[in-house]
């Protein structure tokens, strides 16, 4: 008999296909690693860490540091092991029993996950037609179902389409609910909700941000939020102690100084995810204009799991969304570098 709680039997952990392959594009990373100057930094302020010793539990160096960057008050930035601790710690505070989160499918799946590993009520809303959102739909469900957290994603994961700030603004004004605006890819983007910060209504709004795809650094685990400090002051309730090690808040302080080459990158990343883009649609493929480092797509006989197997066969992976609900035939490719980007074109054509 499992011991398992009964709400969890029929769950499965989150996973993605890890295949040895030359050319890997399936889990959004950057392509690009950081400067050889960033690395030797690091590792003499390795050398100067008390690893005896607990690591500042409140990060306040690190959180300050993001909050220049950001234009705001350290009180207004929450860092844990990547941005996926945020959600739950979200959920931790503002879910659990008896509360509710709205997700929009199909979105990214740690938010409906997390909903329910925290045992939340969970309300999913299906996105329009063509995966898109807007606010009629936004507040027509926030009305109906008056959620305690409110996930939307801009650019979205798994589509790349970004929302504009009267999409938010829609949250905002439909409930009392908080909105949290997964940023994940903002950088990539043309717009952002930190636009909203300080607005009426926006101390119950949350960005969350990663330092797992600009950054370049998904090897070391760092994520943030910017909101309101009275919500950083109730994730500080169920954070655990010492959550963010010495070597984490170290690595993510030091990547701060690299701002002019993570720029660089995104200009790389945005002018080759619209050469891919253009390549995808010229063979006649669907393609969701993407605002983010990777794009979906459907080849044009609808078969994504079969192309998905001969672009293994190639040594290409990208992500196979084929079997998700509501992204029937589908695949996603992450932006990698031009070398990548040609062996995944070359890939296509010869498969
Ligand atoms: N949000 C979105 C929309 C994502 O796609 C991802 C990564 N797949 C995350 C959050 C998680 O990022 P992190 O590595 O910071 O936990």
């Amino acid at each position: 008999m499992s011991r398992l709680r009964p709400d969890l039997v029929a769950m499965e952990g989150y996973h993605s296909a890890q295949v040895s392959v030359e050319v890997r594009l399936n889990t959004n990373e950057s392509p690009l690693a950081l400067p050889s100057a960033y690395l030797e930094d690091l590792s003499r302020a390795l050398k100067t860490l008390n690893l005896n010793r607990y690591p500042d539990r409140s990060a306040l160096e690190l959180r300050s540091a993001i909050a220049a960057m950001e234009g705001v008050a350290a009180e207004q930035v929450y860092a844990a092991n990547g941005s996926n601790e945020v959600i739950e710690n979200l959920l931790l505070a503002y879910g659990g029993r008896g509360r509710r989160a709205l997700v929009f499918e199909p979105s990214y799946a740690l938010h409906a996950h997390l909903a329910r590993t925290t045992a939340t009520e969970l309300i999913s809303v299906e996105r329009r037609q063509d995966l898109s959102l807007d606010s009629a739909l936004v507040s027509q469900a926030v009305r109906d179902h008056q959620p305690d957290v409110i996930f939307l994603c801009s650019p979205n994961n798994p589509t790349g389409e970004a929302l504009p700030g009267e999409v938010i603004e829609a949250a905002l004004s439909s409930g009392d609910g908080l909105v949290v605006v997964d940023e994940a890819y903002v950088q990539f983007a043309n717009s952002s909700a930190s636009l909203m910060l300080g607005t009426p209504g926006s101390d119950r709004l949350v960005l969350l941000r990663t330092f797992s795809k600009t950054w370049a650094l998904a090897g070391v685990r760092l994520g943030f939020c910017i909101a309101s400090p009275g919500i950083v002051a109730d994730l500080e309730i169920v954070t655990l102690p010492y959550h963010l090690s010495a070597l984490t808040q170290v690595a993510g302080l030091l990547a701060l100084g690299y701002l002019d080459d993570m720029e660089q990158r995104i200009a790389l990343i945005v002018a080759e995810r619209e050469r891919i883009t253009s390549s995808l649609a010229s063979r006649g493929y669907t393609v969701w204009p993407s605002q983010a480092n990777f794009i979906l797509f459907r080849p044009s006989d609808g078969k994504g799991h079969e192309l998905w197997e001969r672009l293994v066969a190639h040594s290409v992976l990208v992500r196979d969304c084929s079997s998700w609900p509501r992204l029937e035939g589908c695949l996603r490719v992450t932006v990698g570098t031009p070398e990548e980007n040609d062996k995944f074109l070359n890939a296509l054509e010869e498969a």
